[in-house]
């Protein structure tokens, strides 16, 4: 086409189609450099101070500077997918003593893409079956107390749940289907039976186990921890306490187990596992994250926490009426947790109430209802953020005082 053919050609489009071309030069293209741009702001999108903690619907966590800047420097570059993978799971897998690893969509993904290597093993006919799994073993044996939500990521690629309460019914449950025997850590003392010995009863009958510990660091060690302890598959969030991007998480364990998951996963397709890519980005991200959360100082920043959960309790514990409890969850989410309590007589107002007056402040702060009080944690705040957020909790039950 020559220039002028191709300015009517751009001119009969519909607008933005051209520009997208890059047919018409506009001013947006002289606009500030994109650096400038706040476009969450821009949006209209709220943002606000995490006192809640790692919860999926307020985005979870911030990646660290590192991670930001490994994801800016590697987008500029070309690189095989499977060998981003490769070379990455080496790595995380000497840091977690693990055989093998690869990086997930999130430990939910973790979770659906282990599963399906169990099924299949490389038997690429299995692989582009499932979800119909006929002709495999396809039983997976939970604990009754564990079988909450999460076993949906299992029930996804066509496993079918056999729960069972004592060390009895599991002995009983065991049998030629058995294809694998899953164990959630977060609700492990809502189980009869503990790590250990789900671990020696799937030796003694030759059953691949897997752990979902998806929030269960802190304690840094957890991450080697079911590894050493000998679950064959282990799958924890990447984007929770660690701080890496929200849509990674790690398929850790038995060598031969990982590359059969990672059959069911992109960049192959003709699979289940085809929707849950993870960009090399995001890869090279999650990697990062690991690194530098299994090398900070640990104790420093539980001190930290200590000192910033005092700092708001100390700015609410005079007000009359108004209760406070330290405490730390003992598996998930295992950091300084403030409970903030009053007496509703004498602070008039409910939990609810309170969230709404926090999420409409300014800066606005979301925090998590319990009961008739709330929860402050500080483990996802940011420098300085303590201070903002006591300020506002007192100021607002001393408002409802009246
Ligand atoms: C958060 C969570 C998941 C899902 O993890 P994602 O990284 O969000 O995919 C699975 N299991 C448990 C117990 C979790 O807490």
């Amino acid at each position: 086409m020559k220039r002028r053919d191709l300015l009517k050609y751009a001119s009969m489009l519909p607008i933005g189609t051209g520009v997208a071309a890059g047919l018409i030069p506009t001013k947006a293209f002289a606009k500030a450099p994109a650096a400038k741009r706040n476009i969450l702001k821009e949006l209209g999108i709220r943002t606000f101070i995490n006192a809640a903690g790692t919860y999926t619907a307020m985005t979870a966590s911030l990646m660290h500077d590192e991670v930001v800047e490994t994801i800016k420097q590697s987008a500029k570059q070309f690189a095989m997918l499977d060998e981003v993978q490769d070379k990455v799971g080496e790595k995380i897998a000497e840091l977690c003593h693990a055989e093998a690893a690869t990086v997930t969509a999130g430990c939910w993904s973790a979770l659906v893409l282990g599963t399906a290597g169990v099924l299949t093993g490389m038997d690429m006919k299995k692989v582009a079956q499932l979800p119909n799994v006929t002709g495999m073993k396809a039983e997976v044996i939970v604990q009754k107390g564990h079988n909450i939500g999460y076993v949906h990521a299992l029930t996804n690629t066509g496993a079918i749940i056999v729960e069972i309460e004592t060390v009895q019914e599991l002995e009983k449950a065991i049998n030629e289907k058995t294809a694998m025997m899953w164990f959630l850590n977060t609700y492990a003392p809502m189980g009869k039976i503990q790590h250990e010995e789900w671990v020696a009863i799937a030796k003694k009958h030759k059953i691949p186990t897997m752990i979902d510990m998806a929030a269960d660091v802190p304690p840094v060690s957890n991450l080697w921890k079911y590894n050493d302890l000998g679950f064959d598959l282990v799958c924890v969030s990447g984007g929770k306490a660690m701080c890496g991007p929200q849509s990674a998480g790690i398929l850790m364990g038995r060598k031969d187990l990982i590359a059969a998951a990672r059959l069911s996963a992109p960049p192959r397709g003709g699979n289940i596992g085809r929707g849950m890519k993870v960009n090399k980005e995001e890869i090279v991200g999650m990697y990062v994250a690991l690194e530098k959360y299994i090398n900070q100082d640990h104790d420093a920043e539980w001190k930290m926490w200590e000192s910033k959960i005092d700092s708001i309790k100390t700015s609410v514990n005079s007000i009359e009426g108004v209760t406070t409890e330290i405490s730390v969850p003992p598996i998930a989410n295992h950091t300084p947790l403030l409970f903030i309590n009053w007496d509703e007589s004498k602070v008039k107002t409910s939990n609810k109430d309170l969230m709404l007056k926090l999420r409409n402040g300014s800066p606005s702060i979301e925090v998590m209802a319990n009961g008739t009080g709330i929860n402050i944690t500080v483990f996802m705040l940011q420098e300085g953020e303590e201070k903002i957020v006591a300020k506002r909790v007192r100021e607002e039950l001393l408002l409802a005082k009246a």
